[in-house]
């Protein structure tokens, strides 16, 4: 029987514990400091797409991404987390429409252009456009869910499939035992020893990592979601109009996602771009709610906003950071902006090498050894950890 300590709840983590839970002779723990779905995962907007990257690799790995989200979700009887029938993308919202259509096709992405007189006949009836010949972008692939509730979906499941789930604790020592086993110390004043760690914990991995004293430079960018609450089910679809992204979740809840501007000292080492306005919170608030107000206009009224601020986990390339690292068997990374795209494939592709070491070739570029080049310069001392 293999011993696997998650640390982390969120997506990533949470997808990598489902995995294992499923496989044979794995015995699984899952710890978070808060509960599960409640990190960045909850402020994502949980957009799936492989498009706005030009690394080849990397939009492959996306679309994989995508492909893998759709089949777990043939594993559940129902999936109140996803939201297909493609995603809607007005002409006004992209300083290059053509350009971003033809690279879609040209990338095997399939996309129909609308006006926005057909978007509403054929798809969105409640949208209120510009104009009737405006042009809109249909992506029909592309498809959203709701980050926070796969997650605790997932972490369920795993529970149900024997995982051990330790919420509220955080991780505050890693350390080797002799046989090369770890010890997870938590603050609780209780410890877990496994035969591997699993480091999935979104913004705080590089603090994690650094407790076995394993670089992790990162560049955090804050975000933040906008959650309003409406009557009925005025949205089928994501839809980005000029400047802001509208996506239906459940129970009425209409997430924005802004590409104006906040004013936020939060992970201020590296600004968001889209964070410039320079506008106070509650200005940058009414400013949102008032266009969402004028593209669904028959949606009002609107009975609660609430605001989610979150830390993007990026490692410092932008791109993921998956597997074990080489100085410290048994300890592997698994942090990732665009969670809510890869978890499940990286949950499955992870839990399967932890399980078996065989290592898939999807994730040869995305190696923790990167960022490593003095990996072997990692002391003894380093890798035996430390408590905080
Ligand atoms: C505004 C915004 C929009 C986004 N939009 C998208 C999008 O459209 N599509 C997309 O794919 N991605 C998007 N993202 C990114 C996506 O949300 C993240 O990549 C994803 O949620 C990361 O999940 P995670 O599980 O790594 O991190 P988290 O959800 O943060 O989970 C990490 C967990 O680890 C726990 N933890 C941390 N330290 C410890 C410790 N020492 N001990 C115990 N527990 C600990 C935390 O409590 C937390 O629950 C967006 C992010 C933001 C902020």
């Amino acid at each position: 029987m293999k011993e696997v300590c998650v640390i982390g709840a969120g997506i990533v983590g949470a997808s990598v514990a489902y995995h294992l839970s499923r496989l044979p002779n794995v015995r699984v723990t899952i710890v978070d400091a808060g509960y599960p779905g409640a990190g960045v995962t909850e402020a994502g907007t949980g957009w799936v797409t492989a498009r706005g990257t030009a690394d080849e690799g990397y939009r492959n790995l996306r679309l994989h991404g995508m492909e893998e989200h759709l089949r777990l979700a043939e594993l559940f009887p129902s999936t109140p987390w996803l939201t297909v029938g493609g995603t809607l993308l007005t002409e006004d919202a992209d300083g290059d429409f053509d350009g971003t259509v033809a690279e879609s096709r040209e990338h095997g992405m399939p996309v129909e252009v609308l006006s926005a007189a057909q978007v509403n006949a054929q798809l969105e009836p409640n949208v209120v456009f510009e104009r009737p010949d405006l042009r809109v972008a249909h992506f029909t692939s592309e498809f959203s869910v709701i980050g926070s509730l796969l997650t605790r979906i997932l972490f369920e499941s795993a529970t149900e499939s024997g995982a051990i789930g330790h919420i509220g604790s955080r991780v505050i020592g890693l350390g080797q035992l002799s046989g090369g086993r770890h010890r997870v110390t938590l603050d609780d004043g209780t410890w877990i020893d496994a035969d591997a760690v699993v480091n999935a914990a979104g913004a705080s991995a590089d603090q994690v990592a650094g407790l076995y004293g394993i670089p992790m430079p990162m560049r955090p960018q804050p975000g933040i979601g906008v959650l309003v609450k409406v009557n009925g089910q005025p949205l089928g679809r994501m839809i980005t109009v000029e400047g802001l992204a509208i996506k239906p979740e459940i129970d009425g809840v209409i997430r924005l996602r802004s590409l104006l501007g906040w004013k936020s000292d939060v992970g201020a080492a590296s600004r968001d771009s889209s964070f410039t306005g320079g506008m106070e919170r509650n200005e940058f608030v009414d400013h949102v709610v008032g266009q969402f107000e004028r593209v669904l206009p028959g949606s009002a009224p609107i009975r609660s906003v609430v605001t989610r601020v979150g830390i993007r986990p990026f490692p410092a390339d932008g791109l993921p950071r998956v597997g074990e690292v080489a100085a410290v068997p048994g300890y592997y990374d698994a942090v990732m902006h665009s969670g809510g795209v890869l978890a499940p494939l990286i949950g499955r592709l992870l839990a399967y090498e932890i399980a078996t070491g065989e290592q898939s070739e999807l994730l040869a570029a995305y190696r923790p050894g990167r960022f490593l080049e003095t990996e072997s310069s990692l002391t003894a001392g380093d890798a035996a950890g430390t408590t905080l």
